[in-house]
């Protein structure tokens, strides 16, 4: 959830080519920087804008927006929003509508990240019992987030309880609920990465112990903001040791009007381009304007787009053709029954689609970090005949720009397959294995294998 000091808003100058910069100063002895040919571009993938919905503190069955509020208002006594008549709100936020909001947004394509608190609020685990609901009740809410939402959605951790800090010692809450010991400001001092990474992959245990799989974790609040320089690197430890990711991401930042929203990669110390050794830093590109964190907050989703998309952020992010990832809360959309968040993110959806559908793809917030880590990581080079990558991690849809006159017959040559490449009359119309000739330029859309690969012209 958010609050005034919740996400900080990310440096200025975030870029793959700053994040290759910082790589190159902590990596000078390790490796050489990817080799970019000056006459290639590296476009967006299927040079289309990525779009991307993240969805904070949801998780199964309980309304974080309810429980939290009161655990809230404990620590923070003076603070006024965290007053508002939780008793008055339902325990649930049910099944059905989980199901209504998942079909809904994969009819529409829509993908992105979904939280699974895996202690929610300290109501129950979910990997055990979650007291109020029968055991039948909690299988089948995890079924239906592995089926209905999985294809299209992430799944994070938002910590392990988005309100009380767990003693890793003793598995139970912290006696103190000041917030020294509460996760939206855990922890007020420095820690190690060893016991960071140890606290991130308690989290990824229990959903580990659910059946579902993660490739990375949210923040829940100012989670981490002591010691954000050690986040990327505990992020890596834990997700590569829970659920031996190659590269693990992260959410924890929101980028303002001016600032990049393109995905950073954060390398490790021993960072080695051959093999990959970091994290991706994916931030969204807007504020929550659906229902709050609560769900009782009224929905302004025209800051994302109004009705006929020629205004808002969203549609600012498409023009300027920067990554647009949106960002909202769980109870928001459902907004203790009353639906209007959900309502109002439809609205955004199809105003979105109908606009914007040839120019933009929804992506998982995965699939967008991946194409960002391929994009920095892949040397490139190009002659009359021929372009030869080196790619240290396979990626789909890699669209690169070549100047070229009208090719055809282009073939993807690597150790393991020969795919021919087929031409397409129009931007909009590159998928993967396809090129599209303009004047003087050829634009290449295919799947990058892992490792050395050649296109021949
Ligand atoms: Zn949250």
């Amino acid at each position: 959830m958010i609050n005034k000091s919740r996400r900080q808003f990310i440096a200025r100058t975030t870029s793959v080519a700053l994040a290759a910069a910082a790589y190159r100063q902590s990596n000078a002895q390790v490796a050489a920087l990817p080799e970019v040919a000056t006459n290639l571009v590296v476009e967006l993938p299927r040079c289309r804008v990525p779009l991307s919905f993240i969805i904070d503190d949801s998780t199964c069955l309980v309304n974080m927006g309810k429980f939290c509020m009161p655990q809230f208002s404990a620590t923070y006594p003076e603070r006024e929003d965290y007053r508002k008549p939780w008793q008055d709100w339902p325990d649930e936020i049910p099944d059905a509508f989980v199901r209504e909001f998942g079909s809904w947004c994969a009819e529409h394509g829509v993908k992105g990240k979904y939280s699974i608190v895996p202690y929610p609020a300290c109501v129950g685990w979910l990997d055990r019992t979650l007291p109020g609901w029968s055991q039948k009740q909690l299988t089948d809410s995890l079924t239906l987030v592995r089926e209905l939402m999985l294809p299209n959605w992430d799944i994070h951790p938002e910590m392990i309880t988005h309100t009380r800090a767990i003693d890793l010692k003793t598995g139970r809450p912290f006696a103190d609920y000041s917030p020294a010991h509460m996760e939206n400001s855990y922890p007020q001092e420095d820690v190690s990465v060893d016991y960071l990474a140890s606290y991130l992959a308690y989290a990824l245990r229990i959903l580990k112990n659910c059946d579902l799989p993660c490739e990375g974790i949210t923040t829940p609040g100012g989670f981490g903001n002591r010691v954000k320089s050690k986040l990327p690197h505990a992020v890596f430890e834990a997700v590569r040791d829970v659920y031996n990711v190659e590269v693990p991401h992260y959410f924890k930042y929101v980028s303002s009007d001016d600032e990049s929203t393109d995905p950073v990669m954060e390398p490790m110390p021993d960072h080695a381009r051959s093999v990959p050794r970091a994290t991706m830093n994916v931030p969204a590109g807007t504020g929550d304007w659906f229902g709050g964190w609560e769900g009782a907050t009224p929905s302004q989703g025209e800051k994302y787009s109004n009705t006929d998309a020629t205004s808002g952020r969203m549609v600012d992010l498409i023009e300027q053709r920067r990554p647009a990832i949106m960002l909202c809360h769980w109870p928001g959309m459902y907004c203790n029954g009353e639906k209007e968040g959900f309502h109002d993110f439809q609205r955004v959806v199809m105003a979105l689609n109908k606009r914007f559908a040839e120019q933009t793809v929804w992506m998982k917030v995965s699939e967008i970090g991946n194409y960002w880590a391929a994009k920095g990581l892949t040397q490139m080079k190009a002659s009359e005949t021929s372009v030869e990558f080196d790619a240290p991690i396979p990626c789909q849809d890699f669209t690169v720009t070549i100047p070229a006159n009208p090719v055809s017959n282009l073939v993807l040559t690597s150790d393991d397959a020969v795919k021919k490449l087929y031409s397409v009359s129009s931007r909009a119309s590159l998928n993967k294995h396809t090129y599209f000739n303009d004047s003087g330029m050829t634009t290449v859309c295919l799947d990058l294998p892992r490792g050395k690969s050649v296109l021949q012209l």
